[in-house]
């Protein structure tokens, strides 16, 4: 018997440590740990002892006997993992004890975003003896795209908040929600109370195409429809045509199935996720029966994972087609892409079904409208232009990160410029004192969850150094005369304990429709439910 990784798989790592036998691959470190798709169990060495069971944040592992039925090619996937990398080295990886240098005093440091990398700094700070951390995030809900990116249907993705949540409740943890930095406290405040700031503001714009047509009405990113769905404040008033019955996602990533998926799917298959309220009455209404996912390039350089092409593949109630001429060059392998890919162009979509349809090497050239959109054109290898209607265009071609005032920015990459997280001078190499970053801001929008773990731990280390090497000045204020400066100009801040009062209120609200949650979505809703109720 063994245990086995499947779709869903965060990359966080908590499962490694806590194996007896190290039977888990790839560990941070091994050279293809930056870009796996999640990890993997050797079935061959597993003790069946369940320890990474119950660690693993996301219930993305199963045992064998219990695998779900759609989940059970990933038994072999585990395995087939091990062929090409067996195990050599079976030692636990060192145990990481962060201490603060015995002659310097207390650390402390601001944290400018709730996200998962800023949730994963805040966890390997205040780990450490000696380290006080105060958390700001500008919604009044923490945890970053955990709440506003990741969809709805992958509840247990979602499950990853509990883990962060348990470390903005340490006691040596401060939570300043619903304060942006930037607009209720500078950068230079922060540090006037703070030996260090850690960036983790992630990626809050998008890629652009540069084609024409691209600021039609009807065509709009993906980053704008998930926060709408997902309830971001900022999103509850936009509207979308949702009239079909095609739609058409331009991208090849994770996050262009999650729009599909999220489009394609009859509306009831909302009701029991944590869905905003006004998406699922507006996607009740939609028309849209057929999403035609593109990929600029061969199916063989698709971006999005073999775990969500197969999620996509066992989408209730909606079709996964392709075209055979269009995926030839992966669906002849008999690895699950291969397999999945060789179904869906096997598969005849009926007038009216409710579809995905999943082309390749279309090339887009010029979204084409009067007033609105009304078709997108695409140039194809043998350049010849291919026209495909729809009144609605999701780009799903990548997130960017914004500058932020005072901090040198790589326009190029959308990042921070910065050494091993210090935040630094292009020119001279030289840092910020004081400023360092983490997360999509610091590396880029790509990566899982658990990605970020690492990244931030990094970013901690660099810290440590410079506290260490007695770089950081003690700063000239503490955090109690931060709070009360920002109380002054947020009256509405919210705290832990507002959070938590959200958070159950939210719960209520779920558990009389038979949901996770019912998210609040106005920002005066959620801070009227952070504060205490009248007795
Ligand atoms: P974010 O999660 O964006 O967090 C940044 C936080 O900073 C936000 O809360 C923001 O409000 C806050 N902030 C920004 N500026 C300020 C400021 N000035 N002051 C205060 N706060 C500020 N990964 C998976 O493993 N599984 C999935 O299913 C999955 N689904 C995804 C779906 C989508 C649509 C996207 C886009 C990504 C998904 N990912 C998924 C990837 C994962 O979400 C990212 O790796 C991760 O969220 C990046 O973390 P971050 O902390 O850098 O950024
Ligand atoms: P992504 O993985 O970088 O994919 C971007 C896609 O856009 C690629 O297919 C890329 O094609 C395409 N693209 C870029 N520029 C284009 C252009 N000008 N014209 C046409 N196509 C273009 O980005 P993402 O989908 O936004 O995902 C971001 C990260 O979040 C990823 O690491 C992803 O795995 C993660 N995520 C994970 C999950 C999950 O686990 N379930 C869900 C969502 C997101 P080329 O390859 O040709 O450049």
């Amino acid at each position: 018997m063994t245990f086995v990784i499947t779709s869903g798989c965060c990359n966080d790592t908590s499962c490694i440590p806590v194996c007896p036998v190290q039977c888990i691959r790839p560990r941070p470190g091994d050279p293809d740990f930056s870009t796996t798709e999640q990890l993997y169990i050797d079935p061959a060495t597993c003790i069946d002892c369940g320890a990474c069971m119950d660690e693993c944040p996301v219930s993305a592992i199963h045992t064998e006997w219990d695998l779900p039925e759609h989940l059970d090619d990933y038994l072999g996937i585990n395995a087939a993992y091990f062929e090409t990398n067996p195990i050599s080295e079976s030692s636990p990886p060192d145990p990481i004890r962060r201490r603060l240098p015995a002659d310097r005093g207390r650390l402390s440091v601001a944290i400018v975003g709730s996200g998962p990398a800023g949730c994963y700094a805040a966890a390997e700070l205040s780990e450490i003896e000696g380290v006080s951390v105060s958390v700001f995030e500008r919604l009044p809900t923490p945890f970053g795209l955990v709440r506003t990116g990741v969809a709805p249907d992958h509840g247990n993705t979602k499950l990853i908040a509990k883990r962060f949540g348990s470390v903005l409740n340490r006691p040596n943890v401060r939570c300043f929600f619903n304060v942006e930095v930037g607009v209720h406290v500078s950068l230079p405040e922060l540090l006037e109370h703070h030996h260090a700031v850690v960036w983790s503001g992630g990626a809050s714009n998008d890629r652009r195409l540069g084609i024409p047509g691209e600021d039609l009405p009807g065509c709009v990113s993906a980053r704008e429809l998930v926060a709408w769905y997902n309830g971001h404040p900022d999103f509850g008033e936009r509207r979308f045509n949702l009239d079909g019955p095609t739609a058409v996602v331009i991208g090849n990533g994770n996050v262009a199935f999650d729009v599909a998926r999220i489009l394609a799917q009859p509306a009831a298959s909302h009701q029991s996720t944590d869905m905003a309220e006004h998406a699922i009455e507006a996607l009740s209404r939609s028309t849209i029966s057929d999403v035609i996912v593109t990929g600029r390039r061969g199916p063989e350089f698709a971006a999005y994972t073999t775990g969500e092409l197969s999620g996509l593949h066992h989408t209730e109630n909606v079709a996964l087609v392709a075209r055979p001429e269009e995926v030839a060059s992966v669906s002849a392998s008999t690895d699950r892409r291969g397999l999945i890919l060789a179904d869906a162009a096997a598969r005849h979509r009926a007038e009216g079904e409710r579809s995905i349809t999943l082309r390749y090497d279309l090339r887009p050239e010029s979204i084409n409208g009067d007033g609105a959109v009304e078709s997108v054109s695409f140039r194809r290898p043998d350049d010849t232009i291919e026209t495909i209607e729809a009144p609605l265009v999701v780009r799903a071609i990548g997130y960017r990160g914004m500058p932020v005032e005072g901090l040198p920015f790589n326009e190029r990459s959308g990042t921070l410029q910065h050494l091993a997280g210090s935040v630094c001078d292009p020119e001279t190499d030289e840092s910020v004192v004081g400023v360092y970053c983490t997360g999509w801001i610091k590396r880029g929008a790509n990566g899982m969850i658990g990605t970020n773990k690492v990244d931030s731990a990094e970013t901690v280390d660099s810290i440590l150094h410079d506290f260490g090497a007695g770089r950081l000045p003690n700063p000239a204020h503490d955090g109690e005369q931060l709070e009360k400066l920002i109380r002054t100009r947020q009256p509405d801040l919210v705290d832990k304990e507002g959070w938590t009062r959200i958070d159950q209120t939210e719960r209520s609200l779920g558990r009389k429709s038979g949901r996770p949650r019912q998210k609040l979505v106005h920002v005066q809703d959620l801070v009227a439910a952070s504060h205490p109720r009248d007795t």
